[in-house]
């Protein structure tokens, strides 16, 4: 009795028993080529032997390399608010497209994602309905948000030979049944195992923050939807807060401004390329224009004005004032042994709205802590989470299954 258990705890252990047997043989077999002890005894059989050495060979090595690696990809997943990334371990970041799905509202197919989509952004006919699945890092579309993860799973050729393994962002406030949404859309899109890491501690990871140490970090990831500050600590969240405000809201307000001042009205796209353009957190010395057009909201007829660098730095004002008290809110809360670490560090800035000029001279002037752009700010979260998955024991204390 007890023998048949043995055995079968044997044979589940090793499933791919056979493979690991030709991995073995192969070894030999090149130990063997190496050291000579197969060398061909007939000189004209030298060709054919080591024609078929060299395919036996590269089948080997190939085989080899694909045994010490995994059978399934290890893939990680940045859903923002505005952008989708996707990292595969050994290939890095394959996949940048923006969070954006176009559905056919009569039999509710997916058309389009990413790119594609969005350039149906308000241009779709009665028929199609062209969509932010996320808002403020949450899913908000659950039915949409799992079909864009399997498109990206899909396009990323995920689904080999077996099922990959998933890891996802949420952010760090997050409810339980938020965090469990992302889960099953992970899985139900067919990972054979998810896991979820907390934002800020992705884009600590991602930044080159030691989060593991005991010593107080700060960062703060401003995106499209949210901005979301944390004070980090032997690899978990110690205190955290987040606002709504962030990228789409800087954009809003420039939007708000242009139209109150010179009763322009102008698309999210243009907004979004005069923030780009010319929006400065701080007066600059040097002063810039640009023309901007768009619809007279009195005559309706097509307008353009020219706008100064001064004007967008007063329209985004509020806004960026509300990050700044937000971070204000947090530091009050850090515990005082950590605000001395954070002092000396200073605050990691990623996502793509800490690019926008001057922010980190105004963070370092409002708060008193220096802060710096961290290198590829818009990359640091997915290279944080690919980090976390392809380290999984390492960042086990960081990671959520
Ligand atoms: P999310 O993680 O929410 O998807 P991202 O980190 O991808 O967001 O950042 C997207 C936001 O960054 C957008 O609101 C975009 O306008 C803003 N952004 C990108 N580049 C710049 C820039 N150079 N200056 C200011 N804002 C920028
Ligand atoms: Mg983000």
């Amino acid at each position: 009795m007890r023998k048949r258990t043995m055995k079968r705890l044997t044979v589940k252990r090793r499933p791919f028993g056979f493979l690991e047997g030709v991995r073995f043989t192969g070894i030999l077999y090149q130990f063997s080529i190496t050291n000579g002890s197969r060398a061909p005894e007939r000189p004209h059989d030298t060709a054919c032997y080591s024609l078929i050495d060299y395919v036996w060979l590269k089948l080997l090595i190939e085989l080899d390399t694909k045994m010490s690696f995994s059978f399934y990809k290890k893939i990680a997943i940045d859903l923002g608010t505005a952008n989708s990334l996707v990292y595969v371990v050994g290939e890095g970041v394959v996949l940048e497209e923006p969070t954006v799905v176009a559905v056919s509202l009569n039999d509710g197919k997916v058309l389009a994602v990413g790119h594609e989509a969005q350039k149906m952004l308000g241009r779709t006919p009665g028929n199609i309905k062209a969509s932010k699945p996320m808002r403020d890092g949450v899913i908000a579309d659950y039915a949409v948000t799992e079909a864009m993860l399997k498109y990206f799973l899909r396009k990323v050729g995920a689904y080999g030979l077996m099922k990959p393994e998933v890891m996802i962002c949420v952010p760090a406030g997050v409810t339980q049944v938020e965090r469990r949404a992302v889960l099953g859309a992970a899985m139900e899109a067919g990972a054979r195992n998810a896991y979820l890491i907390e934002e800020p501690l992705a884009a600590a990871i991602g930044a080159g923050v030691p989060i593991s140490e005991p010593s107080g970090n700060m960062v703060l990831d401003m995106g499209g939807g949210a901005s979301e500050a944390a004070v980090i600590s032997l690899g978990g969240v110690v205190t955290f807060k987040s606002v709504r405000v962030a990228g789409n809201r800087i954009d809003e307000a420039i939007s708000k401004y242009v139209r109150r001042k010179h009763n322009l009205v102008i698309g999210e796209t243009t907004a979004e390329s005069i923030k780009i353009k010319i929006g400065s957190a701080m007066p600059s010395s040097k002063e810039e224009a640009m023309e901007v057009t768009g619809r007279d909201s009195i005559t309706g007829l097509p307008k353009q004005i020219h706008l100064s660098s001064v004007e967008v730095f007063e329209a985004m004002r509020e806004p960026l004032g509300k990050i700044i008290q937000m971070l204000k809110t947090v530091m009050e809360e850090v515990p005082p042994e950590l605000s001395s670490d954070i002092i000396d560090k200073g605050i990691v800035m990623t996502g793509g709205t800490a690019q926008l000029k001057s922010f980190d001279r105004l963070i370092t002037q409002e708060t008193g802590v220096p802060a710096f752009v961290a290198e590829d700010p818009l990359r640091c979260v997915i290279k944080g989470i690919g980090i976390a998955i392809e380290n999984l024991d390492v960042y086990a204390r960081s990671i959520k299954k």
